[in-house]
């Protein structure tokens, strides 16, 4: 046990130190907390302060304090109290040399043989003044026996931490206590001293002091400050570096632009692009034009029109001679946006072939291999698919433009793997030693926040399609209980009376396929079968979903889309890219189950048509938490995506809100987002200027900088290399 506690690092699992108990052990777990360094970084939530004692006389009004003295007059009131329930009242003095004060207890009748006149008592409570005297009421007690009697409690902040069940904060204050001067000499700050003295902020040592054991009131604000600054720091450097990597070592083609080229293109699209629309067309034109690979993130709400955006890069690579990947995160989407760019396409030279995973069975495992060869031999110019795009069988002939749709749901790392892996195809020789990489968009219907907008994708440029479409009817969002459900279905089937079409969302796929806490969810083949029995016995309803082949898939939604089946019956499959305009009404079942975000893209799936209804998106649900609440109240109250993401973030906080982790950034466990957003503007500053004069770090006062992210990022870096 000794070795164990003399070989405490900040990497050191806080499984390994002693006295942690299995219960402690659980309690940290379900605080994140894994190691030494992860407990230090478990900052209070905010502090008490534990007066130090005082004489009586000294006391003031409405401040917590303790004092010491003799109990003078003990006094017995009992009577009648409130509701004519009995209650005994016990009033005291007590006494010090200069000073009087009176306490009073509640229902006291477990103090009758406690206190009695005589006996030496310190007590600690609210100080209230009352007629002429001070008071505490229902103080805290103790005897004092004679001894104690000369020890002076110190005056403290006490640190009140973020706890569970299992584990306490005055636990984990003991434990922080007890480490953190086992580990303040391998607190080395990674900040030089000069950067410390221009914010005029503590080294790191210090700042853990002052967070964890402040000596003032403005201690902890200040560690705090510090130690957020340190966070942003690193992540802003994360992100100045990755850039760097993206402008000075790739390269990509450089794509030709003419006024003759772009009304081909626009001929193609079909329809007339919204100025949002060419704006943004036109911010990618100027990137696709430069050597330095564009990265660029493109957000619009559901239904802005992102797609005839990615159509229009994509045919500036083919008209150059090149390949252009749209990859979709679902087979579904993969397969309507193929159907949609297809019909498009239709009559032109280009190109278009879709590969999915859901090919590569038996059957199409020959098909597959043709098409492999195909894209190779750049006999094909457009490739639709799935993340099997960025498997490592494929090697394109020519690829300039790598579009990903729905970022949100891939993660950074997806898109870093996708860069990656195109990096062979032989678009340039390597004579000057740059690594040739497609230009690279990504898309997301999730706006990203301004404040995220600046750490998880803070090495993207950003442009954003606002509004929608010409024509397009409002939807009208009703957010009802479980016991409406039937009024919903009779009311349904009137619109479907009517020629109109609906998608009813269900959480699962079937019954078995059921966690243990899932009970009774909705799944789609009963509740599909419920719906035909009940409400819609004249009318055909179909199933839709993951887990159905891809033939299947596709007959179900060419049936849909040609208005030969009235309800669709989905899970969350349905949630990116369908398209269909004749479906005017979508109702989801447990609506409180599903992420914001999600609901917003599900309610995006209507509203699509330009005839005269009424499009409605009704959301069952019985939210049993009060996040879930939330969620429900913020759905009903916009339609407007931005708002949405915004009250996400606010609902669930930076670290779920993309789920951080796995888009590759480090955690934020000090640092808040928004509320620290100067801080983070500070860092931003800094990183860059940092980077600017010594580009990759590379003096001995960065040294321990690099070092961390190089532990951070990894191979994400190029500070290895040049190292
Ligand atoms: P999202 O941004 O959600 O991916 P889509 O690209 O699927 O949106 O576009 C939604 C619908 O709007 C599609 O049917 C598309 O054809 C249509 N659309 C897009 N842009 C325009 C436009 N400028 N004028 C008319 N319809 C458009
Ligand atoms: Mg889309």
């Amino acid at each position: 046990m000794t070795e164990a506690s003399k070989a405490i690092t900040l990497a050191t699992p806080v499984s390994d130190l002693s006295g942690i108990g299995s219960r402690c052990a659980k309690g940290l777990i379900k605080l994140g907390i894994e190691s030494v360094s992860d407990l230090l970084r478990h900052l209070p939530m905010r502090y008490e302060r534990h007066a130090a004692e005082s004489g009586i006389a000294e006391l003031q009004p409405d401040t917590i304090g303790t004092a010491r003295g003799t109990l003078a007059v003990v006094r017995w009131v009992g009577g009648p109290g409130r509701g004519g329930k009995r209650q005994s009242r016990l009033e005291a003095t007590l006494q010090d040399d200069d000073a009087t004060l009176r306490l009073v207890w509640f229902n006291a009748g477990y103090l009758r043989d406690k206190l009695h006149p005589g006996v030496t008592l310190r007590v600690r409570g609210k100080v209230a003044s009352f007629a002429n005297y001070l008071q505490i009421v229902n103080p805290k007690w103790e005897l004092l026996d004679e001894e104690e009697q000369v020890a002076q409690t110190p005056d403290y902040l006490r640190p009140i931490y973020p706890a569970t069940e299992q584990l306490s904060s005055i636990v984990l204050e003991e434990l922080i206590r007890d480490i953190l001067p086992k580990v303040t000499d391998q607190l080395t700050d990674p900040l030089p001293q000069e950067m410390l003295e221009h914010h005029a902020m503590p080294t790191l040592a210090k700042a853990m002091q002052q967070v964890h054991q402040p000596a003032d009131d403005e201690e902890p604000a200040v560690g705090r400050r510090r130690l957020a600054f340190n966070e942003f720091l690193l992540l802003q450097l994360g992100i100045v570096l990755k850039r760097q990597y993206n402008e000075h070592q790739l390269k990509s083609p450089v794509l030709r632009f003419s006024q003759a080229m772009d009304g081909h293109i626009r001929k193609r699209i079909g329809f007339e692009l919204t100025e949002s629309q060419s704006q943004v067309v036109g911010q990618i034109v100027e990137d696709l034009q430069k050597t330095v690979p564009m990265n660029r993130l493109l957000q619009g709400d559901v239904g802005s029109g992102k797609t005839a955006v990615a159509l229009y890069a994509l045919l500036m690579a083919v008209a150059d001679g090149y390949q252009g990947a749209l990859m979709a995160p679902t087979e579904l989407l993969a397969e309507q946006h193929f159907l949609s760019i297809g019909k498009m396409l239709e009559g032109s030279n280009v190109r278009l072939a879709l590969l999915t995973a859901g090919q590569a069975g038996t059957a199409g495992s020959a098909q597959r291999k043709a098409l492999l060869a195909q894209i190779q031999a750049g006999e094909v110019d457009i490739v639709i698919g799935t993340q099997a795009l960025v498997s490592t069988e494929i090697q394109f002939h020519k690829l300039a433009l790598a579009v990903v749709d729905e970022q949100h749901r891939f993660g950074v790392l997806q898109r870093a793997a996708f860069r990656g892996n195109v990096n062979g195809s032989d678009t340039t020789t390597s004579s000057d030693a740059l690594i040739s990489a497609p230009h690279c968009l990504v898309m997301t219907a999730t706006p990203i926040p301004r404040t995220l907008s600046l750490t998880v994708f803070g090495d993207l440029d950003i442009s954003t399609i606002y509004g929608l479409p010409p024509g397009r009817k409002p939807i009208v969002t009703r957010v009802v209980s479980s016991t409406q459900s039937d009024a919903v279905y009779q009311y349904l089937r009137g619109r479907l009376d009517q020629g109109e079409q609906a998608y009813v969302v269900v959480p699962a796929i079937d019954e078995n396929n059921q966690g243990a806490s899932a009970k009774q969810l909705k799944s789609v083949t009963a509740h599909a079968k419920m719906l035909e029995e009940r409400f819609f016995s004249k009318h055909k309803v179909a199933t839709l979903h993951g887990r159905l082949k891809s033939k299947t898939r596709e007959s179900v939604m060419n049936k849909f889309r040609e208005g030969k089946i009235q309800v669709l019956v989905a899970t969350t499959v349905i949630e990116v890219g369908v398209d269909v305009p004749n479906a005017t009404v979508m109702v989801v079942e447990h609506a409180e189950r599903f992420g914001l975000a999600q609901l917003h893209q599900l309610r995006g799936r209507i509203g699509r048509g330009t005839k005269n209804v009424k499009n409605l998106c009704v959301f069952i649900s019985d939210p049993t938490t009060e996040q879930a609440a939330q969620r429900m109240e913020a759905i009903g109250e916009t339609l407007d995506g931005f708002q949405i993401a915004e009250a996400d973030l606010e609902i669930r906080g930076m670290g779920d809100f993309f789920g951080t982790r796995q888009h590759g950034m480090p955690p934020l466990r000090v640092a808040r987002i928004p509320q620290d957003m100067d801080l983070l503007q500070l860092a931003r500053r800094d990183a860059a200027t940092m980077v600017a004069k010594d580009r990759w770090l590379s003096t001995p006062k960065y040294q321990r900088l690099r070092n961390i992210l190089i532990r951070q990022y990894g191979d994400d870096l190029p500070l290895i290399d040049v190292g």
